[in-house]
């Protein structure tokens, strides 16, 4: 049974009597509404109003609890989504992040390829003016042998567009 509370102290310790005994009175006379913590009663007519009132209270509670719930499973939805789609993102990233990663590795053995090859035939410093022996893991044999060829490298490329 449903406890509907007091409309005077608002107790939920009430009852809400019918009785159904053929020889009590007829509906709605035999119903009887009554709180235990203020001893507000009602009989008949006025008991069976509260009762609807309650109930009708009741109803409109549990549509707005039901309308909560819904607003709440789509949100719970939403932000699953969100998560999924931010996952997504960050795997997206780290495959990016790794195939330029491979890309440069791929560049860097190029390099050295290449680098190995020039030694089968020179260890000599690449830069045409200087002949001192290049370093272990470069064309050159100093930082500044390697800025003055790409010095001479883009003076010729502008000589080039020039002509
Ligand atoms: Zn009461
Ligand atoms: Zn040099």
């Amino acid at each position: 049974m449903y406890r509907f509370p007091c409309p005077k102290c608002s107790s939920k310790t009430t009852t809400f009597y019918e009785s159904d005994s053929r020889w009590s009175t007829p509906y709605p006379l035999n119903v009887e509404f009554s709180c235990y913590t203020c001893g507000f009663k009602r009989i008949g007519q006025p008991a069976v109003d509260l009762a609807e009132l309650a109930l009708a209270g009741k109803a409109k509670y549990e549509k707005e609890l039901e309308r909560k719930r819904k607003a709440a499973e789509i949100e719970r939805r939403r932000l699953a989504e969100v998560a999924r789609e931010r996952a997504r993102e960050q795997k997206r990233k780290e495959e990016e992040a790794l195939a330029r990663l491979e890309k440069k590795r791929a560049r860097d053995r190029e390099y050295r390829r290449k680098l190995r090859a020039e030694r089968a035939v020179s260890d000599e410093c690449f830069w045409v003016e200087c002949s001192n022996k290049a370093g272990p893991t470069s064309k050159y044999c100093s930082r500044a042998c390697s800025n003055k060829n790409s010095r001479a490298r883009a003076k010729a490329r502008k000589a080039a567009k020039v002509n």
